[in-house]
């Protein structure tokens, strides 16, 4: 492995940044970043981060996950006239290798003023209970084993009309202008009584009768994605502690890559990566460095020239 610079008193020791979130974030966040350079973290929780995009899909996420949270900590930082800032954006859906089991990819975004520095850490994992489906009754889930898929009830669930009525969609567009949470999409459901009352009152408000139920993504209603949130700033705590070898800035580390690893069988380049590049978030300064699994050629089913 090639030596990064590391800080034993981090700059950050005893600073406290602003974390922007509506959804308890903190205690996952809080630890790792404590442990790995001594900064404190204070929530700010009288923003609408929901103005950036919702997993309930009540409005349209228009910026990646990389801008948004970028955008996020910037709104606490705003408010709240410190000079660090910190949140967290997540996506789920299919895994980009793995296609067919579920993915999630944690972004986490940090600003630093006073060094006018934005660093970004994202990790991709398997590790979620994302999923969905429609169904007209609790029996209907069980048959299906969704529930247990879902980890249902130690992570809450998502009820909704599966075509909403008319009147629904009225109420709907009224309820984005007033900032109101929405009549018939329910969430945070955490127990049978709850997820029961939850789909009859869905199928009453929907054309064909029928509820759709998916995960709760949010932090506070999900201990596995409150998991994910915690290794992801861990690989933040890291990074800040990883000093630029010009300037001996925080926050040095991987971010880019260079395709070209060669076929394990006619050593033509393929799309899989050659080097990691290293680089500083405030100087120019960077480094092309070898893979860090050890990995010298690109397995023959991966190359364009050997199976097409
Ligand atoms: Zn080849
Ligand atoms: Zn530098």
């Amino acid at each position: 492995m090639n030596k990064i610079a590391t800080s034993i008193y981090s700059i950050y020791r005893g600073k406290e940044a602003i974390l922007t979130t509506k959804h308890g974030k903190l205690h996952p966040l809080a630890l790792p970043l404590k442990a790995a350079v001594g900064l404190n973290i204070r929530v700010t929780k009288s923003i609408d981060t929901d103005q950036l995009g919702t997993f309930t899909g009540e409005i349209e996420r228009e910026k990646s996950p990389r801008e948004t949270v970028i955008l996020k900590a910037r709104l606490g930082i705003n408010q709240s006239g410190t000079q660090l800032g910190l949140a967290t954006e997540a996506s789920f859906g299919p895994h980009p290798v793995a296609l067919f089991i579920p993915g999630t990819e944690e972004v986490i975004g940090f600003i630093d003023d006073n060094l006018g520095i934005e660093v970004i850490e994202s990790l991709i994992s398997t590790e979620t209970n994302y999923s969905g489906t429609s169904a007209k009754s609790i029996e209907e889930l069980e048959k299906e084993n969704f529930l247990a898929k879902a980890l249902f009830p130690s992570h809450a669930l998502i009820v909704k009309p599966q075509r909403p009525k008319r009147n629904f969609l009225k109420k709907l567009s009224y309820s984005l202008q007033g900032r109101q949470t929405f009549p018939s999409i329910f969430k945070g459901i955490k127990d049978y009584d709850a997820l029961r009352q939850a789909i009859d009152l869905a199928r009453a408000e929907s054309e064909d009768g029928i509820a759709l139920i998916e995960t709760d993504m949010r932090a506070h209603m999900n201990p596995t994605r409150k998991r994910v949130i915690r290794k992801v700033a861990a690989q933040l705590g890291r990074r800040l502690r990883s000093l630029c070898p010009q300037c001996s800035c925080p926050g040095w580390g991987k971010s880019d890559a260079v395709p070209g690893l060669p076929c394990e069988l006619c050593r033509l380049p393929t799309r899989n990566i050659l080097l990691e590049v290293y680089s500083c978030p405030k100087c120019t300064h960077k480094e092309e460095r070898e893979r860090q699994d050890g990995l010298k050629f690109a397995y023959a089913g991966h190359c364009d020239y050997c199976n097409p």
